[in-house]
């Protein structure tokens, strides 16, 4: 019988979101999470290949567990997900996270300031909660987190 093995990386697949402050915020959030808050744990892939059809992008949320963070409603990076590759584990909306935190400054998507910087931190710390919960549900083999 062929031994089951358990993925050893967190997929975290931000929406592109040009347009959108929010989105702007998710990319440097997911960034954040893979450069400074679990290094070696999380990949990501880019959403504008996945949706151009690249057969090996498409097999990532087979291979790993997804977790997408959108910057808004309309959710594109987990539904790209949903279509091409399989049900994600997780997802954040972050419009709906700022909301939730009560944000109401006018924010910039070309031009971020310590205002969305810090954004960007606490909505990584958000991500790390949920790839250290799929850690902790033995859903990732990892030896230190
Ligand atoms: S989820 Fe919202 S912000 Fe992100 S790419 Fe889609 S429309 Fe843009």
């Amino acid at each position: 019988m062929e031994m089951e093995t358990r993925p050893t990386k967190v997929g975290v697949l931000p929406c592109s979101g040009e347009s959108e402050p929010e989105g702007t915020i998710t990319r440097n959030a997911v960034r954040l999470v893979m450069e400074k808050y679990r290094p070696g744990l999380v990949v990501s892939l880019c959403l504008p290949l996945y949706l151009a059809g690249d057969g090996g992008e498409r097999d990532f949320a087979k291979k790993v567990p997804v977790i997408a963070v959108d910057g808004c409603p309309k959710s594109c990076a987990r539904l790209a997900t949903e279509k091409y590759s399989g049900p994600v584990e997780a997802s954040i909306d972050v419009r709906a996270l700022l909301e939730q935190w009560g944000v109401t400054e006018s924010l910039s998507r070309s031009h971020p300031g310590p205002i969305e910087d810090e954004l960007a931190e606490r909505v990584a710390r958000e991500i790390v909660r949920l790839v250290d919960g799929l850690v902790e549900e033995g859903k990732v083999e990892v030896a230190n987190v």
